[in-house]
């Protein structure tokens, strides 16, 4: 063999996205995507930019950039675009990570944080979650780290820690704190105020959840621009491509959709929760678009995953992270009905 990879390349396990099953007929409650279609005006901005794709997108996607300063109330200096919020986390992980500097992050949490580091060769320290999925703000801040990844609300649990709670932390914290927003428009509250107070506060939202635009690819970081120009420095040239950058235009602006897609998801989601906990399991409570829940032990969280996927629901188990629990994805009212009926089976069969 004459080549040979980076060592620490070789030792890391690699990120395992939850399944995608391309076709079989799923009730598909396992990567928490949107039940709903985005907005008409996506497919819209999509049909017409088809004529443009000869041409290289703008690079820094100013368009985006415009229409989410515009419907958030930034400038758009002070605003980044993703190639799906992934993209923006893997800037992060090179823009501040290497042997000697590390990431810090409560778990359990998104793994990708974790994988991150390691492509950098460096590491991410894990610190568990204090009692009710509380902060556990002095390790973190004594960990040494230079990033602390937070999302909140957080995944897989859907717990939330509240803003002021979070301001307390960066002003103690002493690198720059990430909040990942991918579920905050099913949430309460939310941190976006925090980037005009802090500078070592950064925002990132996705279009993955709330715009139903998985299949797109956009993610957006708020920050200051001062930060901004330093991150963009490590982004791909044309990261997002012409369709994206015109489709999330279009879907930011629809506000019409995008509330009646979200209300729908937070009120399906009081109904699972309500029927989930009938049954028997124990349910965290949520501001996103899934719920954690414990599994009744006779028969188990993983039974119950292994249940439904043989009756074509899919749900998420984390074997490692967390195995007596599942996480569901708020589907529409009629997928979740489905899911409620299988599970019935599944419960009946398992005890
Ligand atoms: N952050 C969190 C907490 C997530 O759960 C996800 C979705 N897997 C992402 C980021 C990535 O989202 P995107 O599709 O924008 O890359």
């Amino acid at each position: 063999m004459n080549y040979k990879l980076l060592d620490n390349i070789l030792e890391m396990e690699g990120y395992v996205p939850g399944e995608q099953p391309q076709g079989g007929d799923y009730v598909k409650l396992n990567t928490n995507e949107n039940p709903y279609p985005p907005s008409t005006a996506v497919y819209e901005a999509i049909a017409e930019e088809f004529r443009r794709l000869r041409l290289y997108p703008q690079p820094m996607s100013n368009p985006l950039r415009e229409a989410a300063a515009e419907i958030l109330g930034f400038d758009r200096e002070w605003i980044l675009a993703g190639n799906g919020s992934d993209d923006l986390l893997m800037m992060f992980a090179q823009a501040f990570l290497s042997e000697e500097r590390f990431a810090c992050a409560p778990v359990p949490t998104y793994t990708l944080y974790r994988t991150l580091a390691q492509i950098q060769n460096s590491k991410l320290i894990e610190v568990p979650f204090a009692e009710g999925y509380e902060l556990p703000a002095a390790e973190l801040q004594a960990s040494g780290a230079v990033l602390a990844f937070l999302a909140n609300p957080n995944s897989p649990t859907g717990t939330m820690v509240p803003p002021d709670k979070i301001a307390d932390f960066a002003r103690a914290f002493p690198g720059f704190v990430l909040l990942d927003e991918a579920y905050a428009d099913f949430a309460d509250a939310n941190c976006l105020h925090l980037v005009k107070e802090y500078a070592n506060i950064g925002v990132m939202r996705t279009f993955s959840k709330s715009y139903a635009l998985a299949g797109l690819r956009v993610g957006l970081l708020f920050a200051r621009p001062e930060f901004i120009e330093q991150l963009a420095k490590v982004k791909d040239s044309y990261n997002l491509d012409r369709l994206a950058i015109v489709g999330a235009a279009a879907a930011l602006r629809d506000r019409d959709h995008f509330n009646e897609i979200t209300s729908l998801i937070k009120g399906t989601r009081g109904l699972l929760t309500e029927e989930l906990t009938k049954r028997g399991f124990d349910v965290l409570p949520s501001q996103s678009n899934f719920v954690m829940v414990k599994a009744p032990e006779p028969p188990g969280a993983k039974a119950v995953y292994l249940g439904l996927k043989e009756r074509k629901v899919l749900v998420r188990y984390f074997e490692q992270e967390m195995p007596d629990h599942l996480r569901i994805t708020v589907g529409t009212d009629v997928e979740v009905e489905a899911l409620l009926t299988q599970l019935d089976e599944v419960l009946k069969g398992g005890k």
